[in-house]
């Protein structure tokens, strides 16, 4: 099921070029206290079957980011080698994952797709880092491996702005509009292999990312898992899984596409502040 957060807080069932919009029905059943309907259908487990939803075409509302306000981002640093490589040209031993571990980006630096990217300096280098975003269903705590996969939710397309610098990364990928996240999300039953999806990034029709998510060093189970000792991981908490190689500046009038297999296209504008 493909679930998107569509005209300010409504959420649909995106099917072919249709949205069956099941906002009123999620929000009658869900008793989670929350005005975004992402979040009370993922806290209800699915969207109730038993709906009479209404139908629009797809083409005629405007995408949201699928969670307004998630408790938490949580990025993987340096977890593709080729990208570890780029970042470090010349260096002999390289600092990866295992190293490096988390980081945080603020919830409110989400946009949905077909929404702007705005570089809040022009003199700073800002870089596209096309990433998968792996949504959190049921919340859990020193989560083991092998039971990952039962706390996910789903799967969207996710980029991880950056500008680079020297300071803290929780502040230069933090800005308003730094995390595009979409066009929606994919529930996992709908991705049998999530460490085997083909992951695109162009700028301006240009390839400038191609890879698989089996380039990852640490993968989603050991990652979730990782990540989820001595920190609780809620519901709707979102973690980007890192980046393939191929990162680069962006500048205002460029065009930014995110291609996974089976999760569809995420596609913003840049532009100045
Ligand atoms: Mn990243």
């Amino acid at each position: 099921m493909r679930l998107a957060r569509f005209d300010g807080d409504r959420l649909g069932i995106v099917a072919g070029d249709t949205l069956l919009d099941v906002t009123d029905a999620v929000m009658e059943r869900s008793s989670f206290p929350t005005d975004d309907p992402m979040l009370a259908c993922i806290h209800l487990g699915a969207p109730p079957s038993d709906i009479a939803a209404r139908e629009c075409p797809l083409a005629q509302v405007k995408l949201e980011a699928p969670l307004r306000r998630p408790g938490k981002i949580i990025a993987a640093a340096a977890n593709y080698w080729k990208h570890t490589q780029e970042m470090n040209p010349g260096q002999e031993k390289l600092v990866c994952i295992r190293e490096k571990g988390f980081f945080l980006k603020a919830p409110s630096s989400l946009v949905g797709t077909g929404g702007t990217v705005h570089l809040p300096f022009a003199d700073r280098r800002t870089d596209q880092e096309a990433e998968l975003a792996v949504v959190i269903g049921r919340g859990g705590r020193n989560i083991a491996p092998a039971r990952v996969y039962d706390h996910v939710f789903g799967y969207a397309c996710l980029l991880d702005i950056t500008m680079r610098g020297k300071e803290d990364r929780g502040y230069r990928k933090s800005f308003d509009t730094f995390t595009p996240l979409g066009p929606w999300i994919t529930t996992r039953d709908e991705v049998p292999d999530p460490m085997a999806l083909a992951i695109e990034c162009r700028v301006n029709g240009e390839v400038r990312q191609d890879d698989t998510t089996g380039s990852m060093i640490m993968g989603i189970r050991d990652l979730v898992a990782w990540i989820s000792e001595g920190m609780t991981l809620e519901p709707g908490d979102v973690i980007a899984t890192g980046t393939p190689a191929g990162v680069g500046p962006i500048a205002p009038g460029d065009r930014v596409e995110v291609d996974i297999e089976r999760l569809g296209t995420l596609a913003v504008e840049v532009a100045g502040p």
